[in-house]
C-alpha cells in the first residue's frame, strides 16, 4: 500500500470538503488515516488462496459431522461507499472431508475477508472458497447479518435495518441441510 500517496490524497481531500487541513486538530490526520488503511485493507494483497495458505494449517480426522464457528465479529468496508460495516456476525459452517482446519484460524479467515473493500454477499462467498480451499471440502455454509452505516447514517437512514446473507456450497444447496446449519448456530 503506498501510504505516502494516501497521505497526500488525505491532505487534498480534506481541502476538497472545506476544511483546512493545515489546522492544529487535522495536522498529523492523513498520517492516522494512511496507518488505519493500512490495517483496514490488509485484505487487499491477498487472494483468497494466499489466505488460505495463512491460516489453513489443517488436521487429519477419521469423521465427517458437521463443523460450526458462530458469532464472529467482525467489520468491513462497503465497495460502493468506503463506508463502514458495523454489528456483523458471521457464522460459518463446514462438513469436513478427512481434514479439519484450526477452529481458531476461522475467526482469522473472516476478519482477512472482511479488510477488503466488499459486498456483504461476496464476504461470504470468499470465506466459504478460503474455507473450501483450506479443507477440500466442498460443503460449506457461511450466515452473515450487518448493519451498513451507508444505510444508517445517510441516505434512507434506516438505523435499525440489518441484511442477512447465506453463501452456500456443497451440500447446503439442500434445505434440511440449512436447517441443521441454523439449529447448531442457535444451539
Ligand atoms: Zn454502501
Amino acid at each position: 500500500m503506498d501510504t505516502e500517496k494516501i497521505e497526500g490524497l488525505v491532505y487534498e481531500l480534506l481541502k476538497a470538503i472545506g476544511e483546512n487541513p493545515d489546522r492544529e486538530g487535522l495536522l498529523e490526520t492523513p498520517k492516522r488515516v494512511a496507518q488505519m488503511m493500512v490495517e483496514m485493507y490488509e485484505g487487499i494483497q491477498y487472494s483468497n488462496a494466499d489466505i488460505a495458505d495463512m491460516f489453513g494449517k489443517t488436521f487429519t480426522v477419521d469423521t465427517n459431522q458437521m463443523v460450526v464457528v458462530k458469532d464472529i465479529s467482525c467489520f468491513s468496508y462497503c465497495e460502493h461507499h468506503m463506508a463502514l460495516m458495523y454489528d456483523m456476525n458471521i457464522s460459518v459452517g463446514y462438513i469436513p472431508k478427512g481434514k479439519v482446519i484450526g477452529l481458531s484460524k476461522i475467526p482469522r479467515i473472516a476478519e482477512m475477508c472482511c479488510k477488503r473493500l466488499q459486498l456483504q454477499e461476496k464476504i461470504g462467498e470468499d470465506i466459504s472458497e478460503v474455507i473450501s480451499l483450506a479443507t477440500g471440502s466442498e460443503d460449506v455454509i457461511v450466515h452473515i447479518t450487518s448493519s451498513h452505516s451507508c444505510m444508517s447514517a445517510r441516505g434512507i437512514k434506516s438505523t435499525d435495518s440489518k441484511t442477512t446473507t447465506l453463501a452456500t456450497k456443497g451440500a447446503f444447496g439442500d434445505d434440511a441441510m440449512i436447517q441443521r446449519f441454523m439449529l447448531m448456530k442457535q444451539s
